[in-house]
């Protein structure tokens, strides 16, 4: 066959296959661990679904469980569009700026190539190895070879795998194959259905719409379909069986365009409860490229189950996390109106999926040996997919395999050749690189700040403010309080009684093994018992008395029985590490829901529990977990706050890295447009201690990201500080880790 394209070849360390945000993730991580990469992408935007092409709101496992954020790549990329964008997070609004976030990411790396609009079409493998990708890049008329030493496929539809021969799966499984208890007996192959999204604006003036003959017609309002907002929508216009999600895809795009403008006719000439809201409003954007759910799923090293989520996924090779909902959909979508698009019988409401590790072998191929995932294509069983395949979570999963891909080529193996050892070590580097690893800790031998101690100039005593508004207790509720090596004498909390008689409240304290530890209160074997008395119509602190000096440290659930009229209120802010739950349908809940900020009840603690000391920075964890694990100022002390490290020893101290709080308890969509979270460390500087003064490394001015890395020419010091001298709102200075690294290695 002739061909008139010009013919081009490249070769990388590193070619990753599709740039929505788990490829976009691995590019950079790879990248930055040093392998030239390439990032080959079909489309003209990276994102993938999140794109403007397509405006899916990236979600993680921080929607359903305080402290749960992801971080790493992907947390930065999410600060950085919220600190720059004028649009909220939310279905239909990704827009241009968001775009552009993601391509000067990809531009600012120096080891990767960004090839975009190139689709990859063929796949070339010998001895069990990817030997190259080729496709045609749009526009140039041009024919692109990629040779590498290591591929990540990224493609969604698992593109690169299926063409070298890696066993996949289509649908769902049955009972029988993996155990899960959530999986039906019979197994099926249709898949999760393509959405197709769009925008609307108020343009301030009347404004009429005249769907094309060819649209769908909704005279009447679509049961369990919720159009009152109708700025951006709806995940609900979903169709896929009994098509195919992929070869169906130009099919799927005209019905599904059908629905949107016969659901925008309806919102605006039909709906009762929308029309006359609606009627200065226009459609600003429709989506042309439909959003596509799911489709290949590889059979990896290891597959994660639903059974793996429920162990907690405590695996030797945590890379990263999920925690999500299982979250599956009615395969009809807008074909039966009548059932909820949502497949209720599998989801959260049901069981609470608590932030779950996920092993390095779901994300690498038996088959062929230089092959990894990223994405959707990931080795999990449907289950355990439908909790992982959110963006945000993948993102950071992208992340893991791209730094993976990096070790791997340092070391000289493939990823299935990786030593424990190895995997320790890779496991160390993402933590290096804000990854967070559920039951993994921060033991890098390169770090001299393990070997230094603490001290600040002040410390936050545990203090909550009461909130206006609060939560009855027709229900239990409970809130974890940290609990110091001076036991606990007493609790105290915020409560206002509507009743006309006075009301006996029970308390009860559980031992928490960490803030997610929900499962705690409902194994019951509550460590302390006691009862107070709150009189009619009062608002205000009660002080409940425990006398429990010998109680051992650590964080306990706050449990309180009571009456509907009697209201726990909430703090103004949320406290960091302590999170506040809540009893309904059968089970605990984190407070006051998923998709919203999480809060906590206001709670005061003696003797005070030094919740937030300076050696919190070197617990090797960066966000709440079995501690507060976060260094607060006094808040009452004027900034400027310091935190010293100290060695015995003089040390060779070349670059710092400090994780700051951006409270992981708030997830991108509640972010408003230019934002910077107000507890992030705004103004500082690194200074050591060097011939008897202190002497300024370096001076940060107008920051909002949570990790921070700085390197200066090697210095010889007993002492290094981080002085803070501004926050981006809150009164004090707040640090999760601070890290120091000698000449070798240098690395970010
Ligand atoms: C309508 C809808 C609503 C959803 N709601 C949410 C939500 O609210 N929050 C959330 O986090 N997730 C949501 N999801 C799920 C989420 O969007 C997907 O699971 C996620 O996008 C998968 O990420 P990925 O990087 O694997 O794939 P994608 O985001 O699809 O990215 C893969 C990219 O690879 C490119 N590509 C494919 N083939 C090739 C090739 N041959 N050559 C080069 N490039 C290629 C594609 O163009 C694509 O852009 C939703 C999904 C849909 C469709």
């Amino acid at each position: 066959m002739s061909t008139f394209l010009a013919e081009r070849h490249d070769s990388f360390a590193v070619v990753v296959v599709g740039g929505g945000l788990a490829g976009l993730c691995a590019a950079i991580s790879a990248a930055r661990g040093g392998a030239r990469t390439a990032l080959v992408h079909n489309r003209p935007v990276l994102g993938g679904n999140a794109s403007s092409e397509i405006r899916v709101p990236p979600a993680g496992a921080g929607y359903h469980t305080p402290f749960a954020m992801e971080t790493g790549v992907i947390y930065e990329l999410l600060l950085e569009d919220r600190a720059h964008n004028h649009d909220p997070v939310e279905t239909g609004m990704a827009n241009g700026p968001w775009d552009l976030a993601l391509y000067n990411a990809a531009r600012a790396e120096r080891n990767l190539t960004l090839f975009l609009n190139t689709h990859i079409e063929e796949v070339e493998v010998a001895d069990g190895r990817v030997v190259a990708v080729s496709g045609c890049q749009l526009g140039n008329e041009t024919r692109w070879r990629f040779t590498g030493d290591l591929f990540i496929d990224a493609s969604g539809d698992g593109i690169v795998g299926a063409a070298a021969g890696v066993r996949y799966r289509v649908g769902q499984e049955a009972r029988s194959e993996y155990g899960e208890s959530f999986a039906p007996e019979e197994s099926w192959t249709h898949t999760l259905g393509n959405s197709l999204h769009f925008r609307a604006r108020d343009l301030g003036h009347p404004v009429d719409f005249t769907p094309p003959s060819w649209a769908k017609r909704f005279d009447t309002c679509p049961p369990h379909r919720p159009h009152q907002y109708f700025a951006g929508g709806y995940w609900w216009i979903e169709l896929g069986w009994p098509r195919h999600t992929v070869h169906d895809n130009e099919v799927l795009r005209d019905e599904l365009l059908a629905h949107v403008l016969g659901m925008w006719d309806h919102i605006k000439n039909r709906c009762p409860d929308t029309r006359e809201k609606a009627r200065t409003w226009a459609l600003d954007w429709i989506g042309m490229v439909p959003g596509r759910r799911e489709s290949r799923r590889f059979v990896g090293a290891h597959v994660i189950t639903q059974r793996d989520i429920d162990a907690g996924g405590l695996f030797p090779d945590t890379i990263g996390f999920g925690g999500w909902e299982i979250d599956d959909h009615t395969k009809e979508g807008m074909r039966d109106l009548a059932k909820k698009p949502s497949f209720e019988s599998v989801n959260h409401w049901l069981f609470f999926v608590r932030p779950f590790g996920v092993p390095l072998r779901s994300l690498y191929a038996t088959e062929v040996r230089n092959l990894l995932f990223a994405g959707r294509c990931l080795s999990a069983s449907r289950l355990a997919f439908n909790s992982l395949r959110v963006m945000v979570t993948l993102g950071a999963l992208g992340h893991a395999a791209g730094t993976a891909a990096a070790c791997c080529l340092r070391a000289g193996v493939l990823p299935a050749e990786l030593s424990p050892d190895q995997i320790q070590a890779l496991q160390q580097q993402l933590l290096r690189e804000d990854v967070f690893l559920p039951g993994v800790r921060n033991q890098d031998p390169d770090d001299l700040a393990r070997t230094a101690t603490v001290s600040a100039s002040s410390t936050a005593p545990f203090a909550t403010v009461p909130d206006e508004a609060g939560m009855g207790l027709p229900a239990p509720l409970a809130q974890i309080v940290p609990v110091g090596t001076a036991g606990l004498a007493t609790t105290q909390v915020f409560l206002e009684s509507r009743a006309s008689e006075a009301r006996e409240i029970t308390a009860r304290l559980y031992r928490a093994a960490n803030v997610w530890d929900l499962p705690a209160i409902e194994r019951g074997g509550s460590v302390a018992k006691t009862k107070i008395v709150v009189e009619p119509k009062t608002t205000g602190w009660q002080t409940i008395a425990w006398n429990l000096p010998e109680l051992p440290a650590g964080l306990y659930w706050l449990r309180l029985d009571g009456q509907a009229d009697v209201v726990w209120h909430y703090t103004t802010e949320t406290t960091p590490g302590c999170p506040a739950a809540r009893f309904a349908n059968e089970r605990w809940w984190f407070t006051p829901g998923p998709f919203t900020r999480w809060r906590t009840f206001a709670v005061g603690i003696t003797p005070d529990p030094v919740a937030y000391g300076p050696e919190q920075v070197l617990t090797g964890v960066t966000r709440p977990g079995e501690g507060t694990n976060l260094w607060r100022s006094d808040p009452a002390a004027e900034l400027s706050a310091e935190l010293t490290l100290t060695w015995e020893e003089p040390r060779q101290v070349a670059s710092v890295q400090l994780v700051f709080d951006t409270d992981l308890s708030r997830v991108n969509r509640i972010m408003p447009p230019f934002f910077h979270a107000p507890e992030c460390v705004r103004d500082y500087a690194v200074q050591a201690w060097i011939d008897g003064a202190w002497q300024t490394l370096c001076t940060v001015t107008g920051n909002y990201q949570r990790r921070r890395v700085h390197a200066w020419a090697p210095v010889h010091t007993t002492r290094l500080r981080l002085v803070v001298t501004g926050t981006n709102g809150i009164p004090d200075a707040r640090l999760y880790e601070i890290r120091a690294y000698g000449p070798q290695p240098a690395g970010d």
